[in-house]
């Protein structure tokens, strides 16, 4: 049975509702949850590019600690096993799926649980889905936890406004 599952977390509703799966999952079976987050670096361009990269990045890593420790706090009320890593960039430009996979293998997990927004049409073709990308690659199940797409809890772009 599955001793190691891997959960994507990336501060959207459809990765809430993955860890919901994630704790049912690391609950029945006692194994341990292994989170992860891939800081994006294609959302720092997209939202400040030229004019604040390294602020940009920051709060990239802030978010992203954000979102790990917040999927802990829930694992380790739940009495679930966990452990987090963050993955400070891609480990090729743009390629969260490709990264997604890569450190499942480092990890030796066994299944991996994420969200998916079910995109379609135009948005899919502009946006692409992590998801599919990560399913194509893994060579271990891929259980997705489909969900609204209301848009990431943390926004760049929302924050500087403020
Ligand atoms: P999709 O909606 O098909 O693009 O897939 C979105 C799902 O991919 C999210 O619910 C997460 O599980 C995962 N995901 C997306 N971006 C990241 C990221 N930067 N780090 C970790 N997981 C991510």
């Amino acid at each position: 049975m599955y001793r190691r599952i891997m959960l994507a977390v990336d501060g959207s509703t459809p990765a809430a509702l993955a860890l919901k799966e994630a704790i049912k999952l690391g609950k029945a079976l006692s194994c341990e949850v292994h989170l992860v987050h891939v800081i994006d670096d294609a959302g720092a361009a997209d939202d400040v590019g030229y004019f604040a990269p390294a602020a940009a990045n920051q709060k990239l890593l802030d978010a992203g600690r954000d979102y790990l420790q917040r999927a802990a706090a829930e694992l380790a009320t739940a009495g679930v096993a966990h452990s987090e890593r963050l993955i400070e960039e891609p480990f090729a430009p743009g390629g969260i799926a490709i990264t997604i996979d890569q450190a499942a293998r480092e990890a030796s997990v066994d299944i991996i649980v994420m969200g998916t927004h079910g995109r379609r049409g135009v948005r899919r073709l502009l946006m692409g889905s992590v998801a599919e990308g990560v399913l194509r690659l893994s060579r271990v199940p891929v259980l997705l936890v489909q969900g609204e797409d209301d848009g990431p809890a943390f926004s760049l772009r929302r924050s500087s406004q403020a």
